[in-house]
């Protein structure tokens, strides 16, 4: 296989991973008289804070998804390959791809991070991960064929299993959900599955810490274990999974949850790639960089956003959240970096500048934090609203969604429902 970029003069630049950060940085260098190749294991870039408003039938896969190939249609010296970025060669300043060796002379890790399961088989099988648009499309065709199947089971408690929803983990994606759902619960299922009694659903959140948003401010917690509890949900706070078989959800405490639809956004941990020095991966597997997002031990490697961790920030001993903001403003400080060095210009350290953290619950509420500013109700919701819809990319899927979250700000009908299972591909399958 081949990855048929032919080399010529202009320095070039590899970029792994198209997700925030590393599109960012694209954008940032693009027709800057450098060779760019973005390499990336989708064919889209994708906007993962909307992703749990997929899986819960909310939007379409498409309005927050969008081709690498038509960002960039029409860019001097910009290529993108479709493919997985498995090893470094450093030697070589090279690297291995599942469609073969692409050289680089500044290479830039923005490959993200993945699930954490936390080294349970069961949890990594049997539950449904919520961090990328295939996860979340097979999240929303779960729960659409399991309350199908609860329509048909005679058998009570059989049915009961059906239409429980559990889900691991209380932080922003948690909270999220747990509220997407409850709405769904509310208001789709006595319209869409009349013969259900939709009172015998349950939505249960477990969290193993002591309050829901813990790395939000305590006001922020309580003001969404309040719209949760009135949408429904069961908060189990301080509480541990352990185990998760034959549809039953284990407690430290012992006490089993059954439900066969149980959803894990419980951690993270960066994705990894061979040929890093074991001495530059840190907690989480994060790649350990200085705070100009340079690999520690490797030349003319950088690695920004959720994939890496920044030493050296004392307000961060530990490292930034991985968040979006973050992965933006790295990418942006790279790309600027590498315009001064070759310009024979210092460059600048990463300072990361807090813009705010929110989350929503259900759908006409959310709670904010920006600075000293803390507030919760529809009107952070509205702000919500605003930033997330600006940051979606292309005019035409932000139309698309605002007028979809108006459809269903005023009557849940919007006809997203459909359970669609695509085919294997078996010409490709062969061995
Ligand atoms: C469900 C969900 C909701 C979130 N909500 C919020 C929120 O509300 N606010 C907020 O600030 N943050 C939120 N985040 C976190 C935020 O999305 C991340 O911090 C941000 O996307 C990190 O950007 P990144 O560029 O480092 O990685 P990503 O955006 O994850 O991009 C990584 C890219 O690398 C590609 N890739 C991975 N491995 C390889 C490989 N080996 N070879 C080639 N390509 C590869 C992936 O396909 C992907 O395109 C959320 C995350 C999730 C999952």
């Amino acid at each position: 296989m081949r990855a048929n970029i032919r080399r010529n003069l202009l320095h070039r630049i590899v970029i792994v991973g198209g997700g925030l950060g590393g599109l960012r940085i694209a954008m940032g260098l693009k027709n800057k008289g450098y060779q760019i190749v973005l390499i990336d294991k989708n064919n889209y870039n994708q906007f993962p804070p909307l992703i749990y408003q997929i899986a819960s039938s909310g939007i379409e896969p498409s309005n927050v998804s969008f081709p690498f190939r038509r960002i960039f249609q029409g860019c001097e010296n910009f290529f993108f390959r479709m493919g997985e970025v498995l090893f470094i060669d450093e030697k070589e300043k090279a690297i291995r791809t599942t469609f073969g060796t692409v050289h680089y002379d500044e290479l830039i890790l923005a490959a993200g991070a993945t699930t954490n399961f936390f080294g349970n088989a069961h949890f990594e099988h049997n539950t449904l991960p919520m961090k990328t648009v295939d996860d979340a499309i097979h999240l929303r065709n779960t729960i659409l064929e399991r309350l199908e199947m609860a329509e048909t089971e005679d058998n009570p408690e059989h049915r009961q299993a059906f239409m429980n929803i559990v889900i691991v983990g209380g932080g922003p994606s948690g909270v999220e959900i747990a509220g997407a759902l409850a709405e769904m619960k509310r208001t789709v299922l006595p319209r869409d599955y009349a013969d259900l009694d939709a009172s015998q659903m349950h939505i249960y959140l477990v969290n193993a810490a002591d309050r829901l948003l813990s790395t939000m401010d305590k006001a922020s917690s309580e003001k969404a274990e309040k719209g949760l509890k009135e949408l429904g949900v069961e908060i189990m706070n301080n509480c541990m999974a352990m185990d998760y078989t034959n549809s039953q959800l284990i407690l430290k405490d012992h006490t089993p949850l059954t439900s066969k639809t149980v959803i894990w956004v419980s951690g993270i941990k960066a994705n990894t790639i061979g040929g890093i020095p074991s001495t530059s991966i840190g907690r989480g597997a994060r790649i350990l960089v200085d705070r100009y997002n340079r690999v520690k031990g490797m030349q003319d490697v950088y690695a920004i956003g959720d994939q890496c961790l920044v030493e050296g920030d004392e307000l961060y001993p530990y490292g930034h959240p991985q968040l979006a903001q973050v992965a933006i403003q790295q990418a942006a400080n790279v790309a600027a970096n590498i315009e001064r060095l070759q310009n024979d210009k210092p460059m600048r350290p990463f300072s990361y500048n807090n813009v705010g953290v929110m989350a929503t619950i259900g759908r006409k509420k959310a709670v904010v934090e920006i600075g000293k500013l803390k507030f919760g109700g529809f009107f952070a919701w509205l702000l919500w609203l605003i930033v997330h819809l600006r940051s979606i990319l292309g005019v035409r899927n932000k139309t698309i969604v605002l007028l979809n979250w108006m459809w269903s700000y005023l009557n849940y009908k919007q006809s997203l429902r459909l359970i669609f299972r695509p085919k294997e591909d078996k010409e490709n399958s062969l061995p």
